[in-house]
């Protein structure tokens, strides 16, 4: 068979080489909800196009981390030397130093900068377009690091370019919503590249950087015509460019002020793709404070592979899916969980009174081997050992309430802590059989509660940031079970507030209210909010709110309850939050 010029060209996109490592995501608890910031970014990108088959394995390469001789080439070795500091990543990433597990940081870091380095060679030698999933740590100078970025991979990735005798002219089109000022910083030198920028805000004019500052706002239109003028000006002799396909452009973004919506940032990639046909280049996410940052890098690559301005369907979980998938191979391979009847000894033992039975097994379907297998395959044991944790242990027992109970602990500098404890029952709530979730915590026990990191009401120690993962685990066990869904009785507010995504008041003017308390006080920060509630400050339509912990749910087939009730509570309900003595403290705004 003989292909066409255009087949051939279709073919050569399908093979974009996309750097990827689980580990790109950052082994930090505490600063996703206060930025916006998904942590899971990567992952999320990854799974997608491997689940929605946009890609193939083939496409995935993973990065080596970046040597610390190629960092010293862009970096003073007295800041190299701090960044083995927790006190400067804290800074940097905006978190309390004793959240900061150095080496794992820094393993991102150095992954991210690995993978655009290697990005660029990939590039050069392909003549095309490369993409890295981490990467534009543009505000990272020679001797400091802030606003998320440790060090310049950009910069250090044409240093290296360099060291091996390139000499070509560089043009990096920065399009992240912030300017790139640690990158002129770094390549101030090097007079054979060219910087670009289309940003929403500017602490000033950078020198050397071609700065193009939108107004706050800015929508698709205006965008990309500052854009079509903008790519016009990139040197027509560049050999090499570096793209920030930044995702804080979005409308709504936490700490971006522009104003884009997912198809313009899809035209944006896809103007500046026709803009650099033919030239080598490497394409960066750099920042990204949305819950929908992860389709724009998405995007970037349906872009760049299919030419595609396809949207991502709304309601589109790649964990979910991705959780679904691993589940069924799991079962298929008989390791999550077994009934057999096998007796051994401890049976008999049990059985002729001489011990008390200990429970086998979790909801008659799940051994403790296989509860752990599963968390490991789904990821979640490799980041609590990115936090400090091993030696793994489970434990099951019966509650006092009767529920199952299973507790899962970590050793840390040998001492064991309870991680994870839940208690799981079958129940019939809102007339269907669910998996009632009785009690869960998922604790960080060595974390500390901080100015940054409030307690909320009922915690005993700050939380481990998995609430996502956990609650599609449990509802993937619920769906193994043959039950409708999952149920919980939210406790406290913020209870409810993360968990809202997904579950809802199964009654629908509980759901009204819980929607109507949201809308008015949900820009507030959370532990406030929570603190509010519990200390009596919250009124209803001017009168005292008191919190109703009634059963949420999370169905896995059904629809929400009926919209016309829950919207009907939502309208009429209105609440004030009246000033507390121990409200002030202002919420943090870590910049990218
Ligand atoms: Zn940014």
């Amino acid at each position: 068979m003989t292909l066409n010029p255009l087949h051939r060209m279709r073919l050569w996109d399908r093979q974009l080489p996309i750097w990827y490592d689980a580990d790109y995501r950052l082994p930090l608890t505490a600063f996703g909800r206060r930025t916006g910031l998904e942590p899971r970014r990567a992952d999320l990108v990854a799974w997608y196009l491997l689940e929605w088959k946009w890609l193939e394995r083939d496409n995935l390469r993973a990065p080596v981390r970046a040597r610390y001789q190629d960092l010293a080439r862009v970096h003073t070795e007295a800041y190299l030397g701090q960044l083995g500091e927790r006190d400067t990543l804290a800074r940097i990433f905006g978190v309390d130093p004793w959240d900061v597990p150095v080496d794992e940081v820094m393993r991102t870091v150095r992954l991210g900068t690995g993978g655009t380095l290697a990005a660029a060679r990939e590039s050069l030698s392909r003549g095309g377009p490369a993409v890295n999933l981490l990467g534009g740590f543009h505000h990272a100078g020679p001797a400091h690091g802030s606003g998320l970025c440790a060090v310049n991979d950009i910069a250090i990735a044409i240093a290296v370019l360099r060291a091996e005798g390139f000499a070509g002219r560089v043009a990096i089109l920065d399009l992240d919503a912030h300017p790139p000022d640690g990158t002129a910083a770094c390549l101030r030198g090097d007079e054979r590249v060219w910087i670009g920028s289309l940003s929403g805000s500017s602490s000033g004019s950078i020198a050397g950087v071609d700065e193009v500052v939108l107004p706050a706002g800015c929508r698709d239109h205006d965008y990309l015509q500052a854009l079509d003028a903008l790519l016009a000006r990139v040197p027509s002799d560049a050999e090499l460019a570096f793209v920030i396909a930044g995702g804080d452009v979005l409308a709504g973004d936490h700490l971006g002020h522009l104003g884009l919506t997912l198809d313009g940032t899809r035209r944006r990639d896809l103007h500046v793709a026709k803009a650099l046909a033919g030239t080598p280049s490497v394409w960066l996410p750099g920042g990204g404070y949305h819950a929908d940052a992860w389709k724009v890098l998405a995007g970037t690559v349906l872009a760049l592979m299919w030419h595609t301005r396809r949207a991502i369907r709304p309601g589109a979980d790649p964990m979910a899916v991705r959780f679904a998938r691993l589940s069924r191979r799991l079962r298929q391979d008989g390791l999550m969980g077994s009934s057999s009847n096998d007796i051994d000894f401890s049976d008999v033992e049990v059985q002729l009174g001489l011990r008390p039975s200990p429970r086998r097994l979790l909801l008659d379907t799940y051994t403790a081997e296989g509860l752990e297998f599963g968390l490991y395959r789904l990821g979640l044991l490799a980041f609590l050992e990115r936090r400090g944790y091993g030696g793994f242990r489970f434990e099951m027992g019966t509650a006092s309430s009767g529920g199952e109970r299973l507790r899962v602990y970590g050793t840390a500098d040998g001492v064991e802590h309870m991680l994870v404890e839940s208690v799981l029952d079958r129940k019939t709530v809102g007339g269907a059989a669910v998996l009632y979730v009785e009690w869960l915590t998922l604790r960080d026990p060595r974390a500390r509660f901080s100015e940054r990191r409030p307690r909320f009401p009922g915690q005993d120690a700050p939380g481990l940031g998995l609430a996502r993962e956990v609650t599609g685990l449990l509802a993937l066990v619920a769906k193994r079970l043959g039950l409708a869904g999952l149920a919980f009785n939210p406790a406290h507010y913020h209870t409810a507030y993360v968990a809202r995504s997904y579950g809802r008041f199964i009654d629908a003017v509980r759901q009204g209210r819980f929607e109507a308390l949201v809308r008015d006080l949900g820009h507030l920060p959370l532990a406030e909010v929570s603190q509010a509630i519990e200390a009596g400050r919250v009124r209803l339509n001017g009168e005292p709110f008191v919190w109703e912990a009634e059963p949420m749910a999370y169905w896995l087939d059904e629809g929400p309850p009926d919209p016309s009730q829950v919207a009907e509570e939502r309208d009429r309900s209105h609440f004030t939050l009246e000033p507390g003595v121990d409200s002030g403290g202002s919420p943090d705004r870590a910049e990218e």
